[in-house]
């Protein structure tokens, strides 16, 4: 199994997922458009796409979606809640549900979901497993449950949202009710949070954790490496930060 990002950051999101011959993309934050250039830059054409996977409804999870599915007649898989508040109006030709509770497999690729507290109307994010190695997808949400926690201990890779610092919140240009939403039991992780978060399920297994979803105006990538940094004992460039421009490029889980 391997991944890279198309961009990570409040002005769009989307991990691309691959196992054989099964690619997913789990969300598209950006313009169809956009997403065709940034993965033909990775080497894939949006043609051999298997499905799309949507974890909630906001605009920079959700931007290319509708578009990319009816180009290359493609299901889009949900929640019944993000379906709700957006598939259902999207114009989508294909649409699969799923329960946040339940895993599906997706070809090669076996999906577990879980809820996460995120101001949306049924937002999930994933460990993503090919039978041997597990990768955990976790952004947009506002605190660590336990049943998160669960999920993620023993995961090989770790996509983890590093979305602000709060003093860099506090004192930044955002009105006092984003503030709040932001920094809320339903917004986003702060790079504490998250620190504390990979803190309680380090392993020793861990071999790629990369930082996403960092807000441009409230973080910043040296702040997010810190953080997480100081729980895994290793340099700060270790840790790898997923850009808004250009995400990151392949990782392979490997056997070590
Ligand atoms: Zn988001
Ligand atoms: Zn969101």
């Amino acid at each position: 199994m391997r991944f890279a990002s198309l961009g990570s950051g409040s002005r769009g999101n989307a991990t691309l997922i691959e196992r054989n011959g099964t690619r997913l993309l789990v969300d598209c934050g950006f313009s169809a458009r956009e997403a065709e250039r940034r993965l033909l830059a990775l080497g894939v054409g949006a043609d051999s796409l298997t499905a799309l996977v949507v974890t909630h409804e906001h605009i920079d999870h959700v931007r290319g979606i509708a578009r990319l599915a009816a180009r290359y007649r493609l299901p889009v898989w949900m929640t019944p809640g993000t379906h709700a508040a957006w598939g259902a109006q999207a114009g989508l030709a294909d649409i699969e549900l799923f329960s946040p509770h339940e895993a599906f497999a997706l070809n090669d690729l076996e999906m577990l979901p879980f809820p996460v507290p995120h101001d949306a109307r049924e937002p999930c994010q994933f460990v993503v497993s090919d039978g041997a190695w597990r990768l955990a997808l976790l952004s947009d949400a506002g605190r660590a449950t336990p049943h998160m926690r669960e999920m993620l201990r023993g995961c090989d890779a770790l996509m983890l949202e590093c979305n602000h610092d709060p003093d860099m919140l506090a004192a930044g240009p955002y009105p006092a009710s984003v503030k709040r939403r932001i920094s809320g039991r339903e917004g986003h992780l702060s790079n504490g949070q998250a620190a504390g978060l990979l803190r309680e399920i380090l392993d020793s297994g861990l071999q790629h954790v990369i930082a996403t979803h960092l807000s441009e105006n409230n973080n910043s990538p040296q702040a997010a490496r810190d953080a997480l940094a100081a729980v895994l004992g290793c340099e700060p460039e270790w840790v790898t930060v997923a850009g808004q421009k250009d995400g990151f490029t392949w990782r392979q889980i490997i056997s070590t």
